[in-house]
C-alpha cells in the first residue's frame, strides 16, 4: 500500500515554517504508518535536522517484549525506537521520556500512571481521561522546555513546534471529531500545532501496510506472538487500556495477571471500579469461571521493575486519595453477564 496513495486528500502543513518537528511513537501500529508517511514529506521539504521523536514510556504497564517459541518479540517502548530509526531518524534525536517522581534516596525515579491512579482515587474517565495528559502530553510538552528556553533566546520570538500524532478516525468518536490540523499551544515561549497525517487511514488499510513494512508490529496484536492474524487485541500502549473493549481486557488480563491483580487492589481499596459499567475483578471472576480468550502467551511481569510499580502502587493505597471516587460508583456495573463477550 502506498502512504502516498492513501494519504493523498490530507493537508501538509508548511513544515519548514516549524523549528521542531516532533513525532509521538507509542510503539503502536499506527504509529509506524505516520512515520512513514511523515518522513516522506520531512524528506520532501529537505527538514529532516528538525526531527525528534518521542515515546511517553509508561514502564511496567506497556506491553513488555516476550520470548515465544525461542523467537524475542519487542516491547512497546523498543518498537518505538525501532520506528523512528526504520525511517532514518538518527539514534540521538529519539528520546524516551518517563514521568518521574522524588524516590527515597533523593534521586528521581519513574512514576507510573498506576501508581497516580491509586494516589488520585479515581480511574480515568470518559468525561475525565487525565491518563493521555498526565502519562503521555504533559511528560513530552516538559521535555520540550528546556529546548524553547534555548531556542526562544536565540530566535528572540516564540518556537514553532509541530506534534505529530498516528491517531485515526476508525478508533472512535472522539478521534473521527479531532482536526487533522489545529493549534493546541500559544504563549510567548511556544506555539504548538498538532497534526494527524494518517487520520483517514482505515484499519484495514493499515493492516495491508504492516506486510511489507520495515519494523515489526506489537506481538499483541495477534493471537499468539508471530501469527500474523490481527486476532490478538486491537490496540497496545497500557497493557490495560480503561478504554479498551471489553474482549481486549479479557485477553489482556489473561495475558498478564499479576498485573491484572494489582489493578483490582487498586479497584478493591480505593472503591472505585476500573471502568463505570465493569470492575476488573468481576472481569478476572469471569475469565476464570466463563473464561476469556486464549491468551497465547503469559507474561511473568515478576521481574524488579514489577516489584518496585507494587511497592509504589502498595504505598499510595496506604494514603488518603486526592479524589473520592464518588462519581464513579454511581455508574451502573455489569458484572458478569454469562459468557457474552464482546468486543
Ligand atoms: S492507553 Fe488507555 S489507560 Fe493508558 S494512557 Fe492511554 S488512554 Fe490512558
Amino acid at each position: 500500500m502506498s502512504s502516498r496513495l492513501v494519504n493523498a486528500q490530507a493537508t501538509t502543513p508548511d513544515l519548514t515554517s516549524y523549528d521542531l518537528l516532533a513525532p509521538q511513537l507509542s510503539g503502536g501500529k499506527d504509529s509506524a504508518v505516520m512515520m512513514a508517511v511523515f518522513m516522506d514529506d520531512v524528506r520532501a521539504a529537505g527538514v529532516a535536522d528538525r526531527v525528534v521523536s518521542y515515546h511517553s514510556g509508561l514502564g511496567v504497564l506497556e506491553w513488555p517484549a516476550v520470548v515465544f517459541e525461542g523467537i524475542r518479540y519487542p516491547g512497546v517502548s523498543e518498537l518505538a525506537a525501532l520506528q523512528s530509526s526504520a525511517f532514518g531518524v538518527p539514534a540521538d534525536q529519539h528520546v524516551e521520556v518517563t514521568r518521574t517522581m522524588p524516590g527515597p534516596d533523593g534521586i528521581r525515579m519513574p512514576h507510573s500512571l498506576l501508581t497516580e491512579i491509586a494516589a488520585y482515587g479515581r480511574f480515568p474517565r470518559m468525561g475525565s481521561p487525565y491518563c493521555r495528559k498526565s502519562a503521555k502530553e504533559a511528560v513530552v510538552s516538559s521535555a520540550w522546555t528546556p529546548m524553547v528556553r534555548r531556542l526562544r533566546r536565540e530566535l528572540g520570538r516564540p518556537v514553532r513546534i509541530l506534534k505529530v500524532m498516528g491517531l485515526r478516525s476508525d478508533e472512535g468518536a472522539d478521534r473521527r471529531k479531532r482536526a487533522a490540523f489545529r493549534r493546541v499551544q500559544a504563549n510567548g515561549a511556544r506555539v504548538v500545532d498538532e497534526w494527524l497525517p494518517v487520520k483517514d487511514w482505515p484499519t484495514a488499510a493499515v493492516r495491508e501496510w504492516h506486510v511489507a513494512a520495515p519494523v515489526p508490529y506489537c506481538w499483541t496484536y495477534d493471537s499468539v506472538p508471530g501469527a500474523a492474524d490481527w486476532a490478538g487485541t486491537s490496540r497496545c500502549s497500557c497493557s490495560l487500556c480503561v478504554f479498551a473493549s471489553r474482549r481486549d481486557v479479557l485477553l489482556s488480563l489473561s495475558r498478564r495477571p499479576r498485573l491484572a491483580a494489582l489493578y483490582a487492589e487498586v479497584e478493591q481499596v480505593r472503591g472505585d471500579s476500573f471502568r463505570a459499567d465493569w470492575r476488573i475483578a468481576d472481569l478476572i471472576r469471569h475469565a476464570e469461571t466463563c473464561g476469556a480468550p486464549d491468551p497465547g502467551v503469559v507474561c511473568a511481569d515478576d521481574g524488579p521493575e514489577f516489584d518496585a510499580l507494587q511497592q509504589q502502587v502498595c504505598m499510595a493505597l496506604k494514603r488518603e486519595p486526592r479524589k473520592k471516587p464518588d462519581l464513579a460508583l454511581r455508574g451502573g456495573r455489569a458484572p458478569c453477564d454469562g459468557c457474552a463477550v464482546r468486543s
